[in-house]
């Protein structure tokens, strides 16, 4: 029914989707939900900013400076306008920034604290750090951060991946991307920035409209959850729709809204106003849902892209898919200015069509990144973000992916991991499923995706004992040393390119844990680096 109108008149409405469905049970949620979300308060608090920036002390004297820098972010999203604990939080932050190396950002901080009125008594120590700061950036301490670097020119069109790679349409109509050149391991072929971004909790961790990480973060000035890397996301209206906005308790079911919510009003901000954007959105999906995108260089065109990612049309029988769809709707028709925009009937009824596509594209493309806390077992994961970029929808599926996936400052970086030949498809994987047995794989796919895989892994031959001796008898196998990225990946480069044995698979497993562990910032992910290279020994 998506995008189905109620008569071939050429000013008809669109159907009324909610008719079909029966709204008690949905209106009802909605209002409890909502009701839940009205004791989470998003006021500034000084105490509990002082208590935060108490806890940071705590965590900083252990030498946890990651954990320190977080809570000094709490601090300052609690902090209310004009008090000391603002001045405090970033002369704090930045003692963190300077453990860790960061020295540009130190020095931020400490601009910062001194102009949020840092108390004079106090000042004799915020100028040493200076001193210091500036003293190792001279002697040249400060590393170069090339992380998003792409390690060939990058393609005219598509700025965001490399001019080897292409994006073709294969047998199937499927959009594929595909190797124009031989590529070898350890590459970044692509680093997209992030079309669609929300975090679900942890707030003051990323920037709130970008995900940076890496930042000398500021808050909102009105409430207690959003942080901003720069005075251009802080300046976004995308937060200043949101903020203070709440749908419930529950963090994962509230992300999943905001998200959505987010994604309307980043569609708003690109037009002038309803019509055009109701004209835009026409014009996208009437169109081949499959055509083969011809450049990435403004908002607009990647939006047209976005509107083309592959979805799941049985997702639509849902209650999941109802529930998101409704309240979003419900959400923003709750929102005066929203209201307005979306009064006239017909801008109404393409409003919910919209959201409806939107959620259908996103449960299909977005990724979430999850924390995984390793102190517990079993152990914890919880969804802290998702983001939603063009690219990862052309790349396929394999249980042996060539390519690896990484998530660093709202960026999504592609890296390869196995040697890649001229005309060859590149894969990723979004579940590690490499060591798992065929029958295993294959149930979590097909509960998970949807659908049953055919990768090389899944359908082609087994290594036979042949290839397997010829990477046992490797010297440069033999003497082990897996913990080294480059030494993985020589490996990996000369005998990573056909069918994988064990010991190859559990060298790939290590080698995409390492790439993770130098591309993330998160002190979770460090430990899970650390207990696989462990298991990888054991072999
Ligand atoms: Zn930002
Ligand atoms: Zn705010
Ligand atoms: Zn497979």
């Amino acid at each position: 029914m998506l995008w189905t109108k109620e008569s071939n008149k050429n000013n008809a409405l669109y159907v009324d989707a909610f008719s079909f469905k029966s709204l008690g049970s949905l209106n009802r949620e909605y209002s409890q939900e909502r009701k839940t979300a009205k004791n989470i308060s998003c006021a500034k608090s000084d105490t509990i900013s002082r208590e935060r920036r108490l806890d940071g002390n705590q965590s900083f004297v252990k030498d946890d400076w990651l954990s320190a820098s977080g809570l000094y972010n709490d601090s300052l999203c609690y902090a209310e306008p004009g008090s000391e604990n603002i001045s405090l939080a970033y002369a704090n932050r930045s003692a963190c920034f300077l453990h860790l190396k960061k020295y540009a950002q130190c020095l931020v901080d400490i601009e910062l604290a001194e102009s949020a009125g840092y108390p004079a008594h106090l000042m004799p120590k915020l100028q040493k750090r200076k001193a210091d700061c500036l003293k190792l950036i001279e002697e040249g301490a400060q590393e170069p951060d090339d992380r998003l670097k792409l390690s060939f020119e990058a393609d005219k069109n598509f700025p965001c991946m490399v001019n080897v790679l292409k994006i073709e349409k294969n047998a199937k109509g499927n959009l594929i991307m595909v190797a124009k050149e031989d590529i070898g391991v350890g590459k970044t072929i692509a680093a997209e920035k992030s079309f669609a971004t929300c975090l679900y909790s942890k707030f003051g961790w990323r920037c709130n409209i970008c995900m940076k990480e890496d930042a000398n973060l500021k808050p909102c000035n009105k409430c207690n959850v959003a942080m901003f890397c720069s005075n251009e996301c802080q300046a976004s209206l995308i937060h200043e729709y949101e903020c203070g906005q709440r749908f419930c308790r529950s963090t994962q079911t509230n992300g999943a809204i905001m998200n959505e919510m987010r994604m309307i009003f980043k569609a708003i901000e690109m037009f002038p106003n309803i019509d055009e954007l109701m004209a835009f959105v026409e014009q996208a999906v009437q169109g081949d849902q499959k055509e083969i995108p011809q450049a990435f260089l403004d908002e607009k065109s990647k939006y047209r892209a976005f509107l083309k990612l592959p979805v799941n049309p049985t997702n639509t029988n849902k209650d999941d898919f109802w529930l998101i769809t409704f309240c979003t709707y419900r959400m923003l028709m709750d929102m005066p200015k929203m209201n307005a925009m979306f009064k006239a009937k017909r801008h109404n009824r393409f409003l919910i069509h919209l959201i409806m596509q939107h959620v259908q594209i996103m449960s299909k493309n977005s990724i979430r990144i999850r924390l995984c806390s390793v102190e517990a077992a079993p152990r914890k994961r919880t969804d802290v973000c998702t983001h939603t970029g063009m690219l990862k929808g052309y790349f396929e599926h394999s249980c042996a992916p060539n390519v690896l996936w990484i998530d660093n400052n709202g960026y999504s970086l592609y890296i390869t991991t196995r040697p890649v030949k001229k005309g060859e498809q590149l894969f990723v994987t979004m579940f590690d499923l490499l060591s798992k047995p065929k029958a295993e794989r294959q149930r979590i796919l097909w509960e998970q995706g949807n659908f049953l895989c055919v990768c090389s892994l899944c359908t082609g031959p087994e290594a036979t004992p042949e290839q397997r001796k010829q990477l046992l008898s490797d010297p440069l196998y033999r003497s082990g040393g897996f913990d080294c990225l480059d030494k993985c990946a020589t490996i990996l480069q000369k005998h990573g390119h056909g069918p994988l044995c064990k010991e190859m698979k559990n060298l790939l497993d290590g080698y995409c844990m390492q790439l993770r562990f130098k591309y993330t910032n998160s002190t979770n992910i460090r430990a899970w680096a650390e207990i696989v290279s462990d298991s990888l020994s054991d072999e």
